[in-house]
């Protein structure tokens, strides 16, 4: 976990009474929070993993949160009184979803951060949990973890200054009903990510998906033991960029190079043209299991990718930044 807060401490003793430093320094720079070091400075605007945490504990707490359950409204209450509390706006994309239990209800939450350009960076993740019917699966790491992740985004993004107009995408419908991904479904409509299929081909409709430059999925990422790999269906340029950032950080112990194809919520973005990359650790022991719970995944995971983002994102503005 993360000490925020001693890096300004120290550095604001500069300026006071018993400070070694001349107080004509102080009054040079009009103000002492100019004495921050950049590394202080990043630390004070960083990812803090002890509120992602708390998401992800509040979250878990609610229980199984299927599509189209009570307990999955209660999630997006949650959601969405976190975003208000941080003065994020936010507004949901309903429909109705023909699957293999019937007609289910189904909501996108898209919480929007204006940035100087109206053209968008799409940080998205599903908030679902995959439904069991005789197990109890919280899914800690499974739809937890990116629920958390983004909300923790969320406050940190509102408040930088960004380039682009980021949007917060909490995706509904990403888990297959049936007990495979692939078990039922027809072409053209399979039974898993509802919830992104649903957002692309509305965004095609309105035009809406044009202004999306790039897309990062986050989905699983709070695995105790994280080990993300490179996706082999994610957009290279993209992955290059987060992939870069974790070597600088020194964290590419968890951003590693090997190699892996996953089919996610980034698919239908990546079929309709928007440079997605997923951040997934699948390779995680609780997948699907009763034990996906707070015990399976650490806070520190939550930091290393929040990290990661953050770090990645004057690159990715930067190449965004060319016409
Ligand atoms: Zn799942």
């Amino acid at each position: 976990m993360k000490h925020k807060g001693t890096g300004s401490k120290r550095n604001k003793a500069l300026c006071g009474s018993v400070s070694p430093w001349p107080i004509s320094l102080c009054i040079l720079t009009s103000l002492c929070g100019l004495l921050l070091t950049p590394r202080a400075i990043a630390q004070a605007a960083g990812f803090d993993s002890g509120r992602a945490w708390e998401h992800l504990r509040q979250i878990v707490s609610i229980g199984p949160r299927p599509a189209g359950s009570q307990s999955l409204e209660q999630t997006r209450q949650y959601i969405k009184k976190q975003l208000a509390a941080d003065g994020v706006t936010v507004t949901e994309q309903a429909w109705t979803e023909q699957t293999p239990i019937g007609m289910v209800r189904m909501v996108n939450l898209v919480a929007t951060i204006p940035g100087a350009r109206a053209d968008r960076i799409v940080i998205s993740g599903h908030y679902d949990t995959k439904l069991f019917r005789d197990v109890r699966f919280v899914g800690a790491s499974d739809g937890g973890s990116s629920a958390a992740f983004l909300l923790e985004m969320a406050r940190v993004l509102k408040a930088r200054k960004n380039a682009l107009t980021v949007e917060l995408l909490f995706l509904d419908g990403e888990e297959a009903f049936c007990l495979n991904w692939d078990d039922c479904g027809k072409p053209g409509a399979p039974d898993n990510t509802y919830g992104s299929r649903h957002y692309v081909s509305a965004g095609k409709k309105s035009g809406a998906l044009a202004g999306i430059k790039a897309h990062i999925l986050i989905d699983m990422v709070a695995d105790r033991d994280l080990r993300l790999k490179r996706d082999l269906n994610s957009t290279p340029w993209l992955t290059d960029i987060i992939w870069s950032a974790a070597r600088q950080q020194k964290l590419d112990g968890y951003f590693v190079p090997q190699t892996t194809r996953i089919e996610d919520d980034h698919l239908p973005f990546m079929e309709a043209g928007v440079p997605s990359v997923d951040i997934i650790d699948l390779e995680y022991e609780a997948w699907h299991t009763a034990k996906d719970t707070l015990d399976a995944v650490s806070a520190r995971s939550l930091q290393i990718v929040g990290d990661v983002l953050v770090a990645a994102l004057p690159a990715l503005e930067a190449r965004l930044a060319k016409p």
